[in-house]
C-alpha cells in the first residue's frame, strides 16, 4: 500500500527535510542519490514566479539505475514517435494544404500550408509519442519490471507536473504551499514520518 504525505512549505524545503538513509524504494543500503524535482508556476503579487525544488533521495544501486532507465525508456520512444509520426503528418498535411491552394492568400514569407502542417504534425506527433512509449513499456516490462510499470507515462507527467523516481512520487499543490509525497513502500514511509516529525502530515 502506498502512503502519502502533505508537507507544508517552506518547512519541507530540500535542506530541511530528511529521507531515510537507505533506498526509499526497497530499503536496501544506500548507493547513490536520485533527484526528485518538483516545479510549478505560481501567481505572486501579479507576477508569475516559478517554484522549483530538487530533493536528493537515497536509492540502492538497482533502483538508481532503474530510475534512470525509466526516464530514457520513456523519453527515447516518446521522441521517436513524435519525430516519425509528427514529421510524416507535417509533410502530408503541408503537401495537401498546398495542393488545395491555400497558399494563394498567404502573406509573403509565411505559407499557410506550413502552418497547417505544423499543427497537424504537433497533434499526430503527440499521439505517436504516446503510442511508441506505451509499446516500449510493454516490450521492456520483463527487463525493468515494476519500477517502469508503476511510473506514470511521460505525457501524464508533463500534464500533472508530477515527478517520479523508483518508490516515490512528488508534486506541488497549485499554490506551491504544500509538497505532496507518495511512498510506495509503507515501511519506508513510516521511517520518513518518524524522521520528519510534525512536518510529515498524512495526506487525506
Ligand atoms: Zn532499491
Amino acid at each position: 500500500m502506498a502512503r502519502s504525505f502533505r508537507l507544508p512549505l517552506p518547512a519541507a524545503n530540500p535542506d530541511k527535510i530528511r529521507f531515510p538513509n537507505r533506498c526509499v524504494c526497497c530499503g536496501a543500503p544506500r548507493h547513490a542519490d536520485s533527484t526528485l524535482g518538483v516545479s510549478r508556476v505560481v501567481q505572486r503579487k501579479r507576477r508569475q514566479e516559478p517554484v522549483v525544488l530538487r530533493y536528493a533521495v537515497p536509492h540502492c544501486d538497482k533502483c538508481h539505475r532503474g530510475t534512470k532507465a525509466v526516464f530514457l525508456v520513456g523519453l527515447l520512444p516518446f521522441l521517436a514517435g513524435f519525430v516519425l509520426l509528427g514529421g510524416a503528418a507535417f509533410v502530408l498535411a503541408a503537401f495537401y494544404a498546398s495542393a488545395l491552394g491555400i497558399d494563394r492568400n498567404s502573406v509573403p514569407g509565411s505559407a499557410n500550408s506550413l502552418v497547417v502542417g505544423a499543427a497537424a504534425g504537433m497533434m499526430i506527433g503527440l499521439v505517436g509519442a504516446f503510442l511508441f512509449e506505451g509499446a516500449a513499456r510493454l516490450l521492456l516490462l520483463p527487463f525493468f519490471g515494476q519500477a517502469l510499470w508503476q511510473a506514470p507515462m511521460l505525457m501524464t507527467q508533463f500534464i500533472q507536473d508530477t515527478d517520479y523516481i523508483a518508490g516515490l512520487r512528488g508534486k506541488l499543490d497549485p499554490e506551491a504551499k504544500h509538497l505532496l509525497l507518495t511512498f510506495n513502500n509503507d515501511e519506508l514511509a513510516a521511517e520518513f514520518a518518524r524522521l520528519n516529525g510534525e512536518t510529515a502530515v498524512d495526506a487525506p
